[in-house]
């Protein structure tokens, strides 16, 4: 797990306090538990959760950001991925609360804005839920930023619209980042179902049979390198202006 200067767990209450007053905001990366298909850790969210948060503080300070950076939520709402053993997932009402309380802790002690950067597309309703009630009850500026909705266009023009869970992205970054975590001989094309078009499906099982969509064998991660400065310095753009806005 990489470590910055920035990182609230590595400091004492005290620093902690003195770097408080003068950040602008105090960021809470989110992760999952969940199968990633199998050729990926259960990690992999929690890992790109961890190194992209990294990446984010590190480089605040060029766009004149100051962030402190809380620990990484390893658990999330993973529901639909409960099929696969390993997984581990918290109720949508118990994450929505472990998010406030978050949250609210970091604002009692004066954290002007707390980021959520999030990597796991199950965590987003709770999220947002969350983010009103910090909004609403407590004094502070909750933001949700979804990572990959950043790098969404250039990674779709690089892999093409199949990608998804445990597909080229994902592979892509974890080959990055921690390859010896990613099983090279067991990457194949997933066959997905067709999705229907009246209903929503649930579980992950019903339209997969290995838990991934999309094709890992087509992984960049030279590529993935690329995008995730692109993506972090967008980011850092976005909150620079929604701050200038009054948000
Ligand atoms: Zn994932």
């Amino acid at each position: 797990m990489p470590e910055t200067e920035h990182d609230l767990a590595t400091m004492t209450w005290e620093d902690a306090g003195d770097r408080f007053l003068v950040a602008d905001g105090v960021v809470v990366p989110t992760g999952s538990t969940e199968q990633h298909s199998v050729h990926l850790p259960l990690s992999t969210d929690s890992l790109r959760a961890d190194h992209l948060s990294a990446a984010l503080v590190e480089a605040a300070p060029d766009h004149d950001l100051a962030l402190l950076r809380a620990p990484t939520l390893p658990y999330g709402y993973s529901e639909h991925h409960m099929a696969f053993p390993g997984t581990v997932t918290l109720s949508q009402d118990t994450y929505k609360r472990a998010l406030i309380d978050v949250g609210a802790s970091l604002a009692e002690h004066g954290a002007e804005r707390v980021v959520f950067l999030n990597c796991h597309g199950g965590n987003t309703e709770a999220l947002a839920l969350a983010r009103d009630r910090l909004n609403r009850d407590h004094d502070t500026t909750a933001h949700v930023v979804h990572w990959t909705d950043h790098g969404r266009d250039e990674l779709e023009e690089h892999f093409g619209d199949g990608w998804g869970h445990a597909g080229d992205h994902e592979t892509s970054f974890v080959e990055l980042v921690r390859e010896d975590l990613v099983k090279a001989d067991e990457k194949q094309p997933q066959n997905a179902k067709d999705l229907p078009e009246t209903t929503s499906w649930t579980y992950f099982s019903d339209v997969t049979e290995l838990g991934g969509l999309g094709d890992p064998t087509n992984s960049d991660p030279e590529f993935m390198a690329q995008v995730v400065e692109h993506t972090t310095e967008r980011i850092l753009e976005a909150l620079n202006e929604d701050i200038e806005n009054g948000w």
